[in-house]
């Protein structure tokens, strides 16, 4: 019936009912101490007899339940009733679902213990403060050689013993560490990685990547094979046409152009391959001082020729340094990033190469031009192979689309960086940015010459 409150259901709990008996029973002695008691005469020396008895027989009880629970005794469900049989219900009914979480806990945790066990990288968990080991699975002792369980509680470093991943671990490891000589086979190349996961402690993973570091030379080495070989018929084609002069069969003058065109440029781009080849397959590169002054005269020189007087081209030394690194890659990738601004820029245009330091210390060379542009999306690509904003211009302007590629390679080699900024219609300008290692103060003789 609508508007009639419920009224809560007359069920007792048993704890209720536990004290109500209690009650009843502590009546029941009261009662019966005074009755007999009065039977003889002295009833209230026999009601502080029952009272004690009571008081006794209640601290008997809780010292009987204190002392189970400091054993950490597994209660067993009580057998009486009353608040004590009570107390041991639900004390007993805590630990069984205590129990039960725990073992519910364990198997989660075994569960998760297990699926990193069989993970097939390994997986080693380290305390962050002195990178000890605390756990580790069975990967990690066939990809890094640890052993259980003597290895717990080893510096990780110690353990694997190469320089370079210590050095890694040291500063910080904020990048993963590619290509790292695993233990066993001579073969086995690693990947590893490094991640806090709490406050105390850090997961190392390191991953077997020897076959895609094998699929990736021999990818290299099929270009560069390839290049290679396309380099000996290359040369004869274009020996011979060469040798045909366009006024002895005036109707092929067309075609003939064409071929030399097409030839040349075929020509260019297996330059261009072996170039990346190359780059690619080193490590680092033979350092020396780079005089500045004379590197900006010669791409000035090359600028003017390319341009033939259809840009105005300026460069500004504001540097006052050298650089550190190898003269003839780094020549090579500056005079590409010229030769794109004077191809890419209209007649009319500008164009200023600029060598200064950095706020952050380091030096800049930038090429800013005043050309067409580049739309933002095509930006991140741009250091791809073969990648063209738009395929014709490039192909017009005699470009192979491995420009820029090998540029990022060369800058690569010198910890550098490329930074391209650029806005269609706007211009654009691109920054090799050199850390301070790889700059030198300019000699005096230098900025005599300069000067
Ligand atoms: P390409 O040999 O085709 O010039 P690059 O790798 O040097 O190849 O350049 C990749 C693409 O970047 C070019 O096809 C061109 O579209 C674009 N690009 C490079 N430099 C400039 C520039 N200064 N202005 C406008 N676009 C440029």
């Amino acid at each position: 019936m609508p508007g009639v409150p419920l009224r809560p259901s007359p069920i007792r709990s048993p704890l209720r009912r536990a004290w109500q008996l209690s009650a009843w029973r502590l009546a029941a002695i009261v009662l019966g101490c005074l009755l007999l008691g009065f039977a003889l005469g002295q009833p209230w020396p026999l009601l502080a007899l029952g009272l004690a008895a009571i008081l006794a027989w209640h601290y008997l009880q809780l010292r009987t339940v204190l002392g189970r629970l400091n054993r950490r005794e597994r209660l067993e469900p009580p057998e009486g009733r009353g608040v004590f049989a009570e107390l041991t219900r639900v004390l007993h009914d805590r630990q069984r679902e205590n129990r039960e979480r725990k073992r519910r806990l364990l198997g989660t945790l075994r569960a998760f213990r297990q699926a990193a066990a069989a993970l097939p990288d390994a997986v080693v968990v380290l305390d962050r403060r002195e990178q000890r080991i605390d756990w580790f699975n069975e990967a990690s002792e066939r990809l890094l050689g640890l052993s259980y369980p003597t290895d717990i509680g080893s510096r990780f470093c110690n353990l694997v013993r190469s320089p370079r991943v210590t050095a890694w671990m040291e500063s910080g490891a904020g990048e993963p560490l590619l290509d790292v000589q695993g233990t066993g086979e001579e073969s086995l190349r690693l990947s590893m990685r490094l991640i806090d996961y709490t406050t105390e402690q850090q997961l190392l993973i390191a991953r077997d990547i020897s076959k895609l570091l094998h699929l990736e030379q021999v990818r290299r080495d099929f270009v560069a094979n390839v290049s290679h070989e396309l380099r000996t018929p290359l040369t004869v084609l274009h020996g011979y046409l060469d040798m045909l002069e366009p006024e002895d069969v005036p109707e092929w003058a067309g075609m003939l152009g064409e071929m030399r065109r097409q030839s040349g440029r075929m020509t260019q781009i297996v330059e261009d391959l072996l170039t990346l080849s190359r780059l690619e397959s080193r490590d680092s590169l033979p350092l020396e001082t780079v005089e500045m002054a004379s590197m900006l005269a010669s791409l000035q020189g090359e600028a003017e020729a390319l341009s033939a007087g259809r840009h105005c081209i300026e460069v500004v030394d504001s540097a006052g340094v050298d650089l550190f690194g190898s003269h003839k890659e780094l020549h090579s990738a500056f005079s590409n990033l010229v030769i794109n601004a004077v191809r890419y820029t209209p007649a009319g245009g500008a164009i200023r190469v600029e060598f200064s330091l950095a706020d952050q210390g380091g030096a800049h060379l930038c090429v800013v031009d005043t050309g067409p542009g580049i739309a933002p999306q095509h930006i991140p690509r741009l250091t791809e192979r073969f990648y063209r904003v738009s395929t014709s211009r490039s192909r017009d302007s005699g470009g192979t689309g491995l420009g820029l590629a090998i540029v990022k390679h060369i800058l690569q080699l010198h910890q550098a960086q490329l930074r391209i900024e650029s806005e269609p219609g706007r211009g654009s300008r691109f920054c090799c940015e050199f850390d301070s290692a790889h700059c030198r103060i300019r000699s005096a003789d230098a900025v005599d010459a300069a000067s």
